[in-house]
């Protein structure tokens, strides 16, 4: 099943190093985390109002990076990352390698590069659903909709570990000379990756004499856009990349050594609950506090507010299961 690197023909080939290849996958998946990242950021303005927009930030992704990858795609035949490493996807046909990806390659790339991650998320965060109520004693009772739990939390391990040893494998045989497709995604395609031309852009210089000349028109102010918005966006996720790695290396700083700020002070509305229940305005039954808001509800009355809004029902700040904790006052 292995096909020879050696025979294949057609254009020149030069192989990008396994470095390269890994260094792109991981910086694929950079792109999603800083994404969201960006987002909450943004609705931390007003977490309040937006903080529920939250909710949809998987799908915001999807838009954002369908835009984004086909943007890549039409003009670079690459992805994103891909393009920030200097790659390019060629096809491989009956053996001969083809500079240009037909136009199903192209949909189906774009298609893959963008729904895969997509699903992969959604069904990982189902089967962690799954798994997690089941811990809480609140799974569904009937025989069938148990079988589909478990078919479904057991399926997804069972795939993504079959998955990532189809990556591994694709990646030995790629560096042992005997596939040319660095992934499975690439190999379903027919599709392989090697290093893209220099791109020739006009320097400054010569868009400075065009305006000089006054040739300068709407298509080169459309490329000088484009570049602009290109650029300030590789840059951008690089920073991006760069931050992430400085918090993690400066994660473990000693906290003691900074002073303590002064705690927040109590809002009028949190007096007014002071005891009581925020949902059923009762003394506090199974006390369980929200961390993100800091308000004590009771257990019964907090798990199904959360799970039918996924927010705080005294602030709205967005909030997920994890965020409850029990406290144990008695
Ligand atoms: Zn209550």
């Amino acid at each position: 099943m292995a096909e020879r690197g050696a025979h294949l023909t057609g254009t020149t080939f030069i192989k990008p190093s396994i470095f390269e290849i890994v260094a792109h996958e991981s910086f694929a998946s950079t792109v999603e985390p800083a994404f969201k990242k960006l987002l909450s950021f943004l609705a931390s303005f007003n977490l309040e109002r937006y903080g529920h927009l939250l909710r949809w930030a998987d799908e915001g992704y999807l838009i954002f990076n369908v835009i984004l990858q086909r943007y890549y795609l039409k003009k670079y035949s690459a992805s994103f990352s891909e393009t920030f490493y200097g790659l390019k996807r060629i096809a491989v046909t009956d053996s001969k390698l083809k500079s240009k990806l037909s136009k199903e390659q192209e949909k189906l790339s774009l298609i893959l590069i963008v729904l895969f991650p997509y699903l992969k998320n959604k069904l990982l965060d189902l089967s962690q659903r799954y798994k997690l109520e089941e811990l809480d004693g609140c799974a569904p009772e009937t025989k069938w909709q148990k079988l589909y739990r478990k078919f479904v939390v057991k399926g997804t391990t069972m795939s993504f570990m079959v998955y990532e040893f189809m990556v591994l494998y694709s990646y030995v045989l790629y560096v042992s000379g005997k596939s040319v497709y660095q992934s499975p995604l690439l190999r379903l395609l027919f599709i392989t990756l090697t290093y893209a031309e220099p791109q020739l852009v006009d320097s400054i210089s010569d868009l400075l004499k065009k305006i000089r000349n006054n040739s300068f028109g709407v298509s080169d102010g459309l490329h000088v856009f484009q570049r602009v918005a290109t650029t300030s966006l590789e840059f951008g996720a690089f920073f991006l990349q760069f931050l992430s790695w400085w918090t993690q290396e400066h994660y473990h700083m000693n906290l003691i050594t900074l002073p303590a700020p002064p705690p927040p002070a109590i809002p009028r509305i949190a007096e007014r609950y002071k005891g009581l229940c925020p949902i059923c305005c009762k003394p506090l039954r199974v006390h369980t506090v929200l961390s993100v808001s800091g308000y004590a509800f009771c257990y019964q009355c907090i798990l199904p507010a959360i799970r039918k809004s996924g927010k705080c029902p005294v602030t709205n700040y967005p909030a997920k299961e994890d965020d409850l904790i029990r406290l144990y006052l008695d």
